[in-house]
């Protein structure tokens, strides 16, 4: 095992990655910007550097800075938790020619599953079902047109190097793809720094469910069952349940499977999620995640399964702790993304959290970096916590959400609870009626601005 594990992020993540690290008695190191010296993750680690300025740029995905905290304070091992540096290929490389351990997958996953494009054919190749789409990369309008053509409007330009919603157009009907090339490449250049687009079929009211896999060097692979992530707004998650409400065992079992099989074709190792569209009861296979993600917790409840712990003992060379066998699915989880936003303009609200009281008691967990005095930065994302809840039912699970919600008190910040509040009441949401839109059309009919 490792002695001594580098974590190279910041917020709830970076601190539940250190919660894993003590609890299997290995030392941490947190990296931090100048903007983060008083957070909880530098305060709670066993030693801190320092890696630059506040921007991004400058610090969290400051490559040299972190590899220079990992060697001076004898890390053997680099966390990149999700965001920042964790889909980076490069950076696993870096990580490893130091002969530092990247707790992730080996690089050349990172990078095929990068590159959209090149996941769909690779996943392809395995038996994973795609969305019907255009054969690889759009080079011109006039492929674009004909390819639009031959998979059948409404289609969905995406970027190869697309990531949080962006460099993604809808083209309704012919009359707008020329645009909605024209600006995906634009969008895609500018956030990614590369235009490469390529056409899949606009499925119009399909759930967002994603399967959640772990893989050891020893050739063990076990799928933990599916996360249903429908809830969104701009393409971004909102609220996570663990189980998909509507899935039937038999669908569950056939499509975890599926993914199983596929996973240890691919050689794959350690934590990793495949994301599919599932309408009309097929799945359409979108991305796959090569991390830990945001909403795993939800999986940890229903499974009883310590992701991040199974995830730094695969990375140390060890056999997972579990067969597939041993995965017995129990109850029902939520997860919330609490943002210190306005509510209703999502517009952010960073500051000083002048009182914060946390929810308790039974079946209820508050992933957070957070404390009362606590100043959120505006550098960063806003999700200050995440409100995770698990009960025996989803019933129960929704009621024991409702009053974990109602326990929670801010001052200082604004936050989204209001908006979960609201929506844990909506009698769709509680019979599990909803696909990847509804959540927008929600809001809409609330009228509440964008
Ligand atoms: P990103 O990496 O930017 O998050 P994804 O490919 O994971 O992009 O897609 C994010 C979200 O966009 C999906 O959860 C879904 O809501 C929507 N989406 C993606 N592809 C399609 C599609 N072919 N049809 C309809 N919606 C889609």
């Amino acid at each position: 095992m490792f002695k001594k594990v580098l974590i190279a992020n910041r917020g709830e993540i970076a601190l539940r990655i250190h919660r894993a690290c003590k609890e299997m008695g290995v030392a941490t190191v947190a990296v931090h910007s100048t903007a983060d010296t008083s957070a909880m993750h530098v305060r709670l680690a066993d030693e801190s550097v320092c890696v630059g300025p506040p921007a991004p740029k400058d610090s969290y995905l400051n490559i040299p800075a972190i590899i220079s905290a990992a060697e001076i304070t004898g890390a053997d091992a680099i966390h990149p938790g999700y965001g920042f540096l964790s889909e980076n290929a490069r950076f696993a490389e870096i990580v490893e020619a130091h002969n530092i351990t990247f707790i992730g997958p080996k690089a050349d996953h990172i990078r095929v599953m990068g590159d959209k494009i090149a996941a769909k054919t690779a996943v392809g190749t395995v038996g994973i079902p795609l969305v019907p789409g255009s054969d690889g990369e759009i080079r011109s309008l006039a492929e674009a047109r004909a390819a639009a053509q031959e998979i059948g409007y409404p289609v969905l330009v995406k970027a190869a190097s697309g990531g949080g919603g962006r460099g993604m157009k809808l083209a309704r009907t012919a009359a707008d793809i020329d645009e909605a090339i024209t600006t995906a490449k634009a969008e895609s250049k500018a956030a990614f720094g590369d235009d490469a687009v390529y056409l899949e079929k606009y499925l119009t009211t399909p759930r967002h469910i994603e399967v959640q896999i772990i893989a050891d060097s020893h050739g063990n692979v076990v799928q933990l069952g599916e996360r249903d992530c429908s809830l969104q707004r701009r393409h971004q998650k909102v609220l996570e349940e663990a189980l998909c409400p509507v899935l039937t065992d038999e669908t569950r079992a056939k499509i975890g499977e599926t993914v199983r099989r596929a996973i240890e074709k691919l050689g794959y190792l350690g934590v990793g999620t495949i994301e599919f569209l599932y309408e009309n009861d097929e799945f359409y296979f979108i991305e796959m995640n090569t991390r830990l993600q945001v909403e795993h917790p939800i999986t940890e409840q229903v499974t009883d399964i310590d992701l991040v712990r199974e995830q730094i003992r695969v990375a140390a060379g060890a056999a997972l702790s579990f067969t597939q066998n041993d995965v017995k699915f129990k109850g029902h989880a939520i997860e919330c993304r609490i943002n210190a936003e306005n509510p209703k303009t999502f517009r952010p609200s960073p500051g000083e959290i002048t009182h914060f009281h946390a929810p308790g008691g039974p079946g209820v967990r508050f992933d957070s970096a957070i404390y009362t005095g606590y100043r959120i930065p505006p550098y960063y994302d806003s999700m200050i916590g995440k409100l995770i809840v698990w009960a025996d039912s989803r019933e129960l699970c929704i009621a024991r959400l409702k009053r974990a919600l109602a326990e929670m008190a801010f001052s200082g910040v604004e936050t989204t609870i209001p908006l979960f509040i609201d929506l844990v009441d909506d009698p769709e949401f509680c019979r599990g009626e909803y696909n990847i839109h509804w959540l927008e059309e929600w809001l809409a009919k609330k009228e509440w601005a964008e």
